[in-house]
């Protein structure tokens, strides 16, 4: 793609550093600029977990968001160094959990109802999976490598606006998280407070997901070195100071399901913004001249979403090269 246009990308997160590789191995000449580095940015926090979409998101462009980086998870899973695993699953609940795991059955071959007897006491439903689970400071590495493989480094440039970058290039690519909207003029994006407590691992393989539609659950992800614990969702609190009384709940309640959490020894505890919007954006817009393909707004689905929305970050810069 020789006289392809420059692009800047906005945000070092998983949103933006995945459109970057994609668009860079796409062949743009890309730039990343951003206010945090990756180790910095709410997408190092997340658990995480690939999940299914709600069944309120079937319909949407959602489900083929998630569908798509459900494919690349699985095979980024067979590079041991990218931070990505295929891990046991272990998701309980009341209908909440069978109606969330229920959009899953075509997408996760070996879903199936748990036996009460696989599953902590207090819980009598519950479903037992394979899903991709992905340590994001390792995984945030590995994104940040591969663009670098492709010739984009990431730099530290916070913007005051949109137009900030478009004075820089033609097209520009809002993945500022919790910023995006702001930058973009759209007063919808509101955070929703997350807190982890990130314990070293005593052995553990499973992960562990409490559905409960509630403001607090319970949920570990046991990653090789370190088991990160929540969960918790406090919407438009943006003072992101961890709170001791959510760390001790959380670890009472981890604890309680697998009493090997004791052992463990508590390596740090981390607070971050969930971006969210009443819908994912992922579409483009004039900029004076220039043009804004805006993917932001991802709530607490981020990593979920990522490959199938840089996907189509892709297909709309293509747009613009056609025209
Ligand atoms: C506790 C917790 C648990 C989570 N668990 C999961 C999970 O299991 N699965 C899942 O799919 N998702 C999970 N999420 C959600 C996920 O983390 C987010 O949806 C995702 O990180 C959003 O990524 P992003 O790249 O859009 O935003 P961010 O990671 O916030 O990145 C935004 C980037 O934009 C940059 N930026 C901001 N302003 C500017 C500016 N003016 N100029 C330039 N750059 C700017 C920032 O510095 C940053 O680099 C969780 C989130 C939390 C908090």
């Amino acid at each position: 793609m020789a006289s392809a246009q420059q692009i800047v990308v906005l945000g070092a997160g998983v949103s933006g550093l995945t459109s970057a590789v994609c668009l860079a191995e796409a062949g743009w000449p890309v730039r990343v600029w951003t206010a945090a580095m990756p180790q910095h940015t709410t997408s190092r926090v997340a658990g995480a977990v690939w999940l299914p979409p709600r069944p309120a998101d079937r319909a949407s462009d959602t489900l083929a968001w998630t569908e798509h980086s459900l494919g690349v998870f699985r095979e980024l899973a067979e590079d041991p160094g990218c931070g990505v695993q295929l891990a046991p699953a272990v998701a309980v609940g009341q209908s909440t959990a069978a109606e969330a795991m229920s959009s899953a059955a075509a997408l996760i071959p070996d879903l199936r109802p748990a036996d009460p007897s696989q599953l902590p006491d207090g819980f009598r439903n519950g479903f037992l999976a394979t899903l991709p689970m992905i340590d994001m400071p390792q995984y945030l590495d590995y994104l940040t490598r591969r663009l670098a493989a492709a010739g984009c480094e990431v730099e530290e440039h916070p913007v005051r606006s949109l137009a900030e970058a478009a004075d820089a290039a033609p097209v520009v690519v809002n993945c500022a998280g919790l910023a995006a909207g702001r930058l973009a003029g759209d007063d919808t994006v509101r955070p929703l407070f997350g807190q982890h407590v990130v314990l070293t691992n005593p052995g553990l393989r499973q992960l562990f997901l409490e559905i409960n539609g509630g403001p607090e659950w319970t949920c570990f992800f046991p990653h090789p070195q370190r088991v990160v614990c929540g969960g918790i969702s406090i919407p438009d609190r943006r003072d992101t100071t961890a709170d001791p009384e959510v760390t001790e709940r959380i670890l009472h309640r981890c604890r309680r399901i697998e009493p090997r959490l004791a052992e463990a020894e508590v390596i740090e505890t981390i607070t971050g913004l969930r971006p969210d919007r009443p819908s994912v954006r992922v579409e483009a817009e004039p900029l004076g001249r220039a043009r804004c393909i805006h993917n932001y707004g991802h709530g607490g689905n981020g990593v979920t979403l990522s490959w199938g929305c840089a996907r189509d970050v892709v297909r709309l810069a293509r747009q613009r090269e056609t025209r």
